[in-house]
């Protein structure tokens, strides 16, 4: 099974023709409310792409916690090891622009209460038919003792340094696999993935310091696949009209721990993970743009 520790998320979006500048006023074209947060979007990624998937991290005891725990249910994620603490539920104001950038503002609220203590009780079942997805949006002493207790039990670390910041080299050999966007990879590794070198200059880096695998993702440009067995991926992205490029990252990440967690090479496992991304970035929102399985299915057919 999928074991997301990481952050929940009210996002409250808004759409505009062009960003305000600073000290500007603009008008919407409307507005939404979204549950989201890196952790729960790709906890429901890999729920509907076909992975038994549990949750964990917490909420708030605001109006926003009992309606993010009632989505998360909605698309098939166990949600008995996500707490409801004292305080607001993690929220991102995100502006998104009429040609599909994004702009993200994040208070983290119950998110930084998710210590090793709330985490500690569902490491019990974790084996190493376990895959434990990361991000960067709860504290980083809890990700650690993730990592080192994950090492224990043979689960697997898919972890995804975003928001990015750097990486201390000592946690890199417990990450079975980093997956990195541009800005990800230029700020751990220093190196620009802007070419063929740079991509294999930057995840044989990441490599030699012990992770398994390095995947870069490269928004339409598609992404980039390297083990410590040798083999090299470049899998373009699928041609598609963008409307919302949010959780783009996310929606790939669950897709792909769904599909390897099924024991599907990577190279398919990719090409599965793209088509997940690429319809979701042709749909409004975080979770509410996440494919199911046989969508995708039906998509790498057509
Ligand atoms: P993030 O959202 O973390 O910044 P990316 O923008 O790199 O991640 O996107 C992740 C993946 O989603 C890409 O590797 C690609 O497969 C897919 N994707 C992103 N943007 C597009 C797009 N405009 N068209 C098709 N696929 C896309």
């Amino acid at each position: 099974n999928i074991i997301v520790v990481g952050s929940i998320n009210m996002d409250v979006v808004s759409s505009v023709e062009q960003f305000p500048k600073p000290g500007e006023t603009i008008h919407a074209r409307g507005a939404a409310f979204h549950p989201g947060g890196k952790g729960a979007n790709q906890a429901v990624a890999s729920s509907l792409a076909g992975a038994s998937t549990v949750m964990v991290g917490a909420v708030g005891s605001d109006a926003f916690g009992e309606p993010l725990l009632q989505s998360l249910k909605q698309y098939g994620v166990g949600t008995d090891e996500i707490s409801v603490v004292q305080g607001i539920s993690g929220m991102a104001f995100i502006t998104v622009s009429a040609n599909g950038e994004n702009q993200i503002v994040l208070c983290e609220g119950a998110n930084a209460l998710v210590d090793w203590t709330l985490v500690g009780r569902s490491a019990e079942s974790w084996s190493k038919d376990t895959v434990i997805l990361l991000q960067n949006e709860i504290p980083w002493a809890t990700n650690q003792a993730v990592l080192n207790h994950a090492s224990k039990t043979g689960a697997r670390v898919f972890y995804n340094p975003a928001p990015a910041a750097p990486v201390p080299d000592e946690s890199l050999p417990f990450v079975h696999t980093i997956i990195l966007n541009e800005t990800e990879t230029e700020t751990i590794t220093g190196i620009r993935p802007d070419d063929d070198s740079g991509l294999e200059e930057a995840a044989s880096g990441l490599l030699q310091k012990g992770v398994e695998a390095a995947i870069i993702t490269l928004g339409a440009e598609g992404c980039f696949y390297a083990d410590r067995s040798g083999r090299r991926h470049r899998i373009p992205a699928f041609r598609v009209s963008p409307v919302d490029t949010t959780a783009a990252g996310d929606t790939f990440i669950g897709a792909y721990a769904a599909a390897s967690l099924n024991g599907i090479e990577p190279a398919e496992a990719l090409r599965f993970a793209s088509a997940a991304s690429a319809i979701g970035v042709t749909r409004a929102g975080a979770q509410t743009s996440v494919p199911t399985r046989s969508e995708i299915e039906a998509f790498l057919q057509s």
